[in-house]
């Protein structure tokens, strides 16, 4: 059998996403996730040829899901399809401006980053150890979510604190979500037939953790997420930008702990904090048609900072050849693009309104009348395709 396919495995804390795909043609033999690993509810399900399967892990945690996964794809005739594995890790910190195969040196580099990423990178050597025991004699590569956004200027990337935190702990923006980032400004350019060295793309990746970036000629230049994912947009649990005396406020006059303000922050926050009813954008838009107030509420709060961090961003590129919409949300949600580019409308934007209900639900395009003095266009993200090409590129 040829070896065609790439193995993309995304380990989180306790779950595993993985799926096999082919980098040539993108085509996908197999997804799926293991979850609640470590609990005595794991399991690990998949989809294949259009069928959805599942297998109890009786408490096993990483480890045995990738067991799970070998013996699983030895039994569809796959394992023997695979030239290697692209693993997704988080956190790459200054180290890794770009994707690269995994060697003693790599797990260190990667491991040294860890107290950047404290819940993922740890999680994402797991997977790496596990793949390299189940799978021996496979290469593997390794793609960080940072890396896209190295190519920041100082001015861009550096906190207005004590120079200090960044010269001795590397506290800085990082920002995340680049994979998605270096796939979308590439098709964009495609769809939309520019110059990728003389491109000014602006992106929000709007899915459940969301964050917008700036791509001057192909490369990063400012995005919203910052030291930590917590910066930036409004998202489905997290606040993104607040006034970081928050911290002191709450602790001091209410008696919060550091604790448990970061994980209302994080996990309290958002769509979910201010609707008090859900962190899921159908859910929040459902509610906004029955009349409930707090939902549009949380709506109008969600797309007027998307708006203006947006709209922030065109600085950093200093113009707008296109404005790309992608992401759960992004790739989906009507009424938030729409109200969006309303928003912008000030700025050439001007939506075509069957256009915009088009694309929806995989159909992509541009979403702006013929006449708009500014393009807006909706992308269909796909993080696992451009690992399985980069570790497709990096063995050659
Ligand atoms: P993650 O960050 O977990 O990868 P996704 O990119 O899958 O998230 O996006 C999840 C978000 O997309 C959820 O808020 C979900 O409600 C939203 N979404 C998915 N489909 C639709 C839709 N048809 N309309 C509006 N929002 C949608």
């Amino acid at each position: 059998m040829s070896k065609e396919n790439i193995l993309i495995i995304n380990c989180g804390s306790s779950s595993m996403k993985f799926a096999v795909i082919n980098p040539a043609t993108g085509e996908e033999a197999i997804n799926g996730i293991a979850e609640r690993l470590g609990s005595p509810e794991s399991l690990i399900r998949w989809k294949f040829e259009g069928n959805k399967e599942r297998e109890e892990l009786n408490g096993g945690a990483h480890d045995a899901a990738v067991a799970a996964l070998l013996s699983m794809l030895a039994d569809k005739g796959l394992k023997d399809s695979i030239a290697a594995v692209g693993h997704r890790v988080v956190h790459g910190g200054e180290t890794f401006k770009e994707s690269c195969l995994v060697n003693e040196e790599v797990m260190q580099a990667i491991e040294n980053c860890s107290h950047l990423a404290p819940l993922h990178n740890p999680a994402n050597l797991i997977g790496i150890k596990a793949a390299q025991k189940h799978f021996p004699g496979l290469p593997m590569s390794v793609v960080f979510d940072t890396s896209f956004h190295q190519t920041m200027p100082e001015h861009a990337y550096i906190y207005p604190l004590p120079y200090e935190f960044y010269r001795d702990h590397g506290v800085r923006k990082y920002g995340f979500h680049g994979t998605s980032y270096r796939f979308v400004a590439k098709r964009v350019c495609e769809m939309l037939n520019l110059e990728v060295s003389n491109s000014k793309v602006i992106i929000g990746h709007l899915g459940n953790g969301a964050s917008a970036a700036a791509v001057l000629n192909g490369e990063g230049v400012d995005t919203t997420m910052g030291l930590t994912p917590l910066e930036g947009l409004v998202m489905g649990t997290r606040c993104g930008n607040v006034d970081p005396n928050i911290y002191s406020f709450l602790n001091k006059e209410y008696g919060y702990s550091l604790d448990e303000i970061t994980d209302i922050l994080n996990k309290k926050s958002g769509l979910l904090g201010m609707s008090e009813l859900s962190n899921d954008c159908r859910a929040i838009e459902e509610a906004c048609e029955e009349g409930n107030k707090q939902a549009q509420l949380a709506m109008d709060v969600f797309c007027y900072v998307l708006a203006k961090q947006l709209a922030g961003l065109m600085v950093a590129t200093g113009g707008c050849d296109a404005l790309a919409f992608t992401g759960g949300i992004g790739e989906n949600s009507d009424a938030i693009r729409g109200k969006v580019l309303e928003m912008l409308g000030f700025m050439g934007f001007e939506m075509d309104a069957q256009k915009n209900l088009d694309c929806r639900f995989g159909n992509e395009g541009v979403i702006t009348s013929d006449s708009s003095k500014a393009t807006a266009i909706v992308v269909s993200t796909n993080e696992e395709l451009m690992i399985a090409k980069d570790t497709a590129i990096l063995i050659g």
